[in-house]
């Protein structure tokens, strides 16, 4: 739809434009400029909708996250999990193993509500299950084709699975990048990896980036230096596996060497503080990070698709972990300018400004300013006024409204209850 957006306030990390107006063709912004500046022609060539001085900025770009968690809410446990490789065996590779393709159909179209809501616009996946072929296909379509978000999807390579159908799900949908999805190669973290699964994928990978887990609890460190002799980093760096743009999810667990590493390879590390407090792993260090040019990106890991929640929390555990003037507002906007970059460079497509040229993918919220709002302290406003509860309007992707005055342009209802159904067979499957 070519439309024209009226009385905005603009904020994109960058510009704040008070009383502006937006002009959106071909799923671009074409226009930006102040509402004293409008033509009136302009007007009678699109479709005019008044934002009553709403917020627009960019949609949240999620960097880590596994929409297969989905089914894990309200899981009924038998035994309570003890420690991190207790959660994997108890939890999530019993999960994996019970999802057939439409329960992947469905935690898609699930988790794909909950981003909407929260803003996410582009989400990075990390997918598993027995069910590998054509699993990635499955979510293209509930995110992508039905939701309308963009995503970046891998499988989970690992000697758990089958795993020359894990190198097929990779390539195979690695080959098929669209303007909403693409692939990276999926693999799951160095412990659950052989050096000849880790040859295998050095044999087919090319300059292809990878996500991957690395080091979220102590025991992946360990377990590569004792079977292997070497940490993580040294490890994939010696499979050439660490290709630029590649992601790193956590990272809590890696010392002054894998950062050096990391920053040499320019692959990007994706914090997730929520999920490491859940699970008592740790927090990552962004002092190391920083020390060490690493750039660091923000993701939820799959515990809820609400990424302020974890950027309200790497903020305040920053802060915790290295004291109050070790993290501010700058490093947070950086991280979130970077969680940009990385999506433009990867989908050949400028993402994440208020600027002409860039795909419209925004969000829209009321705000109303108890203190003066100004150019330097906006982005305070934002952290500490909207994030804290934030209450969405609308949500686009390419210029096309996926939520509309707080409306979903999907059925939530109807499916929510195919998805409870959906949920019973998977938790039968797993026992439970
Ligand atoms: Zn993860």
């Amino acid at each position: 739809m070519e439309m024209i957006l009226l009385n905005c306030t603009v904020y994109d990390y960058e510009n704040f434009i008070d009383k502006a107006y937006l002009v959106i063709e071909s799923g671009k912004i074409s226009q930006v400029g102040r509402m004293e500046d409008l033509r009136d022609s302009l007007k009678d060539k699109h479709d005019v909708i008044d934002m009553k001085n709403r917020f627009v900025m960019p949609g949240f770009v999620n960097c880590h996250t596994h929409v297969y968690s989905t089914f894990a809410r309200g899981i009924p446990l038998k035994v309570a999990p003890e420690d991190f490789r207790d959660i994997l065996e108890k939890v999530w590779w019993k999960l994996d193993s019970a999802l057939d393709l439409e329960a992947v159909y469905y935690s898609g179209l699930v988790a794909g509500i909950e981003c909407i809501k929260n803003g996410v616009t582009t989400l990075f996946d990390h997918h598993a299950g027995t069910a590998i072929s054509g699993s990635l296909e499955t979510l293209r379509k509930s995110l992508c084709d039905i939701l309308g978000l963009r995503a970046v999807l891998c499988f989970e390579t690992s000697d758990r699975f089958d795993v020359s159908a894990c190198l097929d799900e990779n390539l195979s949908f690695m080959s098929k990048q669209n303007a909403k999805s693409l692939g990276l190669f999926g693999l799951h973290a160095s412990f659950t990896l052989s050096e000849n699964t880790l040859s295998r994928v050095s044999e087919v990978l090319e300059d292809r980036p990878i996500h991957i887990h690395v080091a979220e609890a102590p025991m992946d460190e360990k377990a590569s230096v004792e079977k292997y002799g070497m940490r993580i980093l040294e490890r994939l760096k010696k499979h050439n596996l660490l290709n630029e743009n590649s992601i790193l999810a956590h990272c809590v667990h890696i010392d002054e060497l894998e950062a050096d590493i990391i920053s040499e390879s320019g692959a990007f590390v994706a914090v997730n503080p929520t999920s490491n407090m859940n699970n008592g792993v740790g927090l990552p260090n962004t002092k190391l990070l920083r020390r060490h040019s690493v750039s660091f990106v923000v993701g939820t890991d799959g515990l809820g698709f609400n990424l302020t929640r974890d950027l309200l929390n790497l903020f305040f555990t920053q802060r915790l972990l290295l004291g109050q003037g070790s993290f501010d507002l700058e490093d947070l906007r950086r991280a979130i300018l970077y969680s940009y970059s990385l999506a433009s460079t990867l989908f050949e497509k400028n993402i994440g400004r208020i600027m002409p040229g860039y795909v419209a993918d925004l969000i829209t919220f009321d705000y109303a300013t108890p203190t003066p709002l100004n150019k330097e302290n906006i982005f305070a406003h934002i952290f500490f006024g909207v994030w804290d509860r934030v209450e969405l309007k609308d949500v686009m992707v390419g210029g096309e409204f996926l939520m509309r005055d707080g409306n979903l342009r999907v059925d939530q209802d109807e499916i929510f209850s195919r998805s409870r159904k959906v949920c019973q067979k998977v938790w039968r499957r797993m026992g439970l």
